[in-house]
């Protein structure tokens, strides 16, 4: 599935947070380890399996809280909404609640840095199928909330499916079809 977990860390002290550990927990608590990090939270940027599989191993690991949007049903000990902010060390990540994949869909964003999970990747968007899916939300988040944000955001997406791991909100705006100006109506009928 080519899932993206990503550890973030505060450069002046070593409190970090985990977002979205599902695969590679290994890799993870190496990483962990090998940085002496202090890991403040966990953070999902939504309740699919994909991307919240690792979330009990690491909580073990690590003793952090896990810190999902208020609306998910999963299992979580922090809610957060729209504007709240996420601090560890002297860093702090902001929350934009982006429905439209899943009702409980986050990106977090800091630091010139965008973490959009399955709201948007490189050259695509989340898909809108599945249970709490809405091509209508997925518009809004993506025109109201993402659109607006600085071109020079690097984009950090919740898979790798695209030609690049990473990009930058300006590049998305360009080159990514779903970003494309179209009208609600005109979204809805191009996302079936
Ligand atoms: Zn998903």
């Amino acid at each position: 599935m080519q899932n993206f977990s990503y550890i973030v860390e505060d450069d002046e002290t070593n409190e970090a947070i985990i977002m979205d550990p599902s695969w590679d927990l290994i890799e993870l608590e190496l990483i962990i380890k090998k940085n002496d990090l202090k890991i403040k939270y966990i953070v999902n940027t939504h309740h699919h399996f994909d991307h919240t599989l690792g979330n009990k191993a690491m909580a073990e690991l690590t003793k952090a809280p896990i810190i999902q949007h208020e609306s998910s049903e999963l299992k979580h000990d922090i809610s957060v909404k729209d504007g709240d902010s996420i601090d560890f060390g002297n860093s702090k990540l902001k929350v934009l609640h982006t429905p439209g994949h899943s009702k409980d869909g986050i990106c977090l964003i800091g630091d010139g840095k965008l973490f959009s999970g399955d709201t948007l990747f490189v050259g695509n968007c989340g898909r809108i199928d599945l249970p709490g899916g809405s091509a209508k939300e997925l518009y809004h988040s993506l025109f109201d909330v993402l659109y607006s944000l600085d071109d020079d955001l690097i984009m950090y997406p919740g898979h790798n499916y695209g030609n690049s791991e990473i990009s930058t909100i300006g590049q998305e705006k360009t080159t990514n079809m779903i970003m494309q100006k179209r009208t609600e109506q005109q979204f809805i009928e191009m996302m079936g």
